[in-house]
């Protein structure tokens, strides 16, 4: 049984793709998928040997020894031509980490078919980097839980230009706006307004911290709009 964020991403995997899930810890996803038969093969990469533990011992416990790999390795380094991954998902980490990791591997041409990446925070900066290195985001979603949101985006190879205000709030939640996205928008907005109360209050108006805010308030508000 998937949470419900793990369970969003898995919903993007395409049927019967290989993948490898990086960072996987548990490998709660790529198991997951196996045992519901959607995919036949999976690669679970993780850096930190606890982790890497965590992994065999879900293996073990599923039997899922023959279509299920632990790798000990730095990101998409767990992954080797031979093994002819399509998909790649990397959940549950930094925006700047998930950038990292794709940059640390990224040669002119190398490409996974598909890429789905649930960045905690910094989603903008992921979706620049699927930008400038030969992505075209596909689809991309945001879910509700335990306290939390989350985004999920979805790219494959191809092109596509993302203006400032789709690199931060996504082009197809400003196109669709959904409701979580605009409860998670307006919970934003507020939160900074109230710091601009207090700003104000404090005589600091003229501070570029205010100023700042007072932009992204604009930017969110258009957002909404
Ligand atoms: N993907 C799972 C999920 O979404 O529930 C686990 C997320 S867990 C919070 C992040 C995992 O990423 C940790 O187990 C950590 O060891 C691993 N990790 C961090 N940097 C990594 C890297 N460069 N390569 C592989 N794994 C990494």
């Amino acid at each position: 049984h998937l949470s419900k964020r793990l369970e969003a991403v898995a919903k993007f995997v395409p049927e019967g793709t290989r993948l490898a899930d990086i960072g996987s810890d548990h490998a709660y996803l790529p198991a997951n998928l196996l045992l519901n038969q959607k995919i036949a093969y999976a690669i679970a990469g993780e850096v930190a040997v606890g982790p890497y533990k965590n992994v065999l011992e879900e293996i073990e416990r599923h039997r899922l020894g023959q279509v299920l790999e632990a790798r000990l390795a730095n990101g998409l380094a767990a992954i080797t031509p031979t093994d002819e991954i399509d998909v790649v998902t990397i959940a549950g980490m930094g925006g700047h980490l998930i950038a990292d990791i794709l940059a640390a591997d990224f040669k002119d041409d190398k490409h996974y078919a598909t890429l789905i990446l649930q960045p905690n925070t910094d989603v903008d900066l992921v979706r620049r980097w699927l930008m400038e290195h030969g992505y075209h985001l596909q689809e991309e979603t945001m879910i509700y839980e335990d306290g939390h949101y989350y985004e999920i985006l979805v790219a494959v190879i191809g092109k596509m230009h993302l203006d400032e205000q789709a690199l931060n709030f996504g082009p197809y939640n400003l196109e669709r706006k959904p409701s979580i996205w605009r409860e998670y928008w307006s919970k934003e907005l507020k939160r900074r307004e109230n710091i601009t109360a207090q700003l104000i209050q404090k005589k600091k108006a003229d501070t570029s911290a205010f100023e700042k805010y007072q932009e992204q308030i604009k930017a969110i508000k258009e957002a909404l709009d």
